[in-house]
């Protein structure tokens, strides 16, 4: 479903991705790990193009994100084309980027009815489906300040499925939560990764990696060092470099 082959990225001399390939399967749940700086969260937004990359090509489906062949050379797509493509992948990032004004069922609602033109009637009855199916029923009329981060996190996620992405991409969804609300984001996810829904996820939850994830990749300095299952990364690295990381976060 997702394919990154041989994808670089500068920033100004700053060489974050160097030379990333990498390929998800539709159904597959795939964990990025890797410390601070090496380059998850960029090549996140690579994926649905809010960072340009500088070589290199990541598909989705049969398409190349954000650039098209013209004659022998890739330029960049028009927005509206880009926009198009960004509507096939739902992101949550770390800090939940909900609207304040607005309950969490019309935080769900917004990008359906005003994107998809889906009328508010069959809006409200799917938002409500999806704030039930992440443990919110009895909140969909609470602003984000009412709601605690790990609830939060959960609308996010909802309004997020609400656009019906082919492809979920997270980074570190958990991480800003208290320690006591991580578990429940985490359940969600799970459940997510269960319903055979296509995932990319930056986190730093071990626990996590080794029982959703299909596969897990290990990155350091811009580069993919170890790819492969959750045993053969997690509980036997091949590279020293995982090794180091892993004994640090485990
Ligand atoms: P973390 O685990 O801390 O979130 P990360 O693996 O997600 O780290 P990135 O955020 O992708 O790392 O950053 C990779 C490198 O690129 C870092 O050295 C960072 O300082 C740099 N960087 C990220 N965004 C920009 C930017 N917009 N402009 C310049 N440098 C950037
Ligand atoms: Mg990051």
């Amino acid at each position: 479903l997702v394919r990154a082959e041989g994808v670089h990225k500068y920033f100004g001399d700053l060489h974050v991705l160097q030379g990333i390939d990498l390929e998800v399967g539709a159904g597959e749940v795939l964990c990025l790990l890797g410390p601070s700086g090496s380059g998850k969260s960029t090549f996140l937004r690579c994926i649905n193009h809010l960072e340009t990359i500088h070589s290199g090509r990541i598909w989705l489906g049969d398409e190349i994100i954000g650039y098209q062949q013209q004659g022998t050379r890739l330029v960049e797509r028009p927005e509206r084309e880009i926009v198009r493509q960004r509507r096939a992948m739902g992101m949550v990032f770390q800090r939940f980027n909900l609207f304040p004004h607005r309950t969490a069922l019309e935080n769900v609602i917004e990008g359906p009815v005003r994107v998809k033109g889906m009328s508010a009637r069959s809006a409200r009855e799917r938002g409500t489906e999806l704030l039930e199916r992440v443990g919110l029923g009895g909140k969909l009329d609470a602003y984000p300040r009412q709601l605690s981060g790990g609830q939060q996190q959960r609308v996010a996620i909802a309004r997020a499925l609400a656009m019906e992405p082919t492809l979920m991409l997270f980074d570190e969804p958990t991480s800003a939560l208290d320690p006591e609300l991580v578990g429940e984001v985490l359940t969600v996810m799970k459940d997510l990764a269960d319903s055979g829904l296509t995932m990319i996820v930056v986190t730093h939850e071990i626990g996590f990696a080794r029982e959703v994830a299909d596969r897990v990749a290990f990155m350091d300095g811009g580069q993919i060092v170890e790819i492969g299952t959750p045993a053969e990364v997690i509980d036997s690295p091949r590279h020293e470099r995982t090794r180091a990381f892993l004994s640090r976060v485990l």
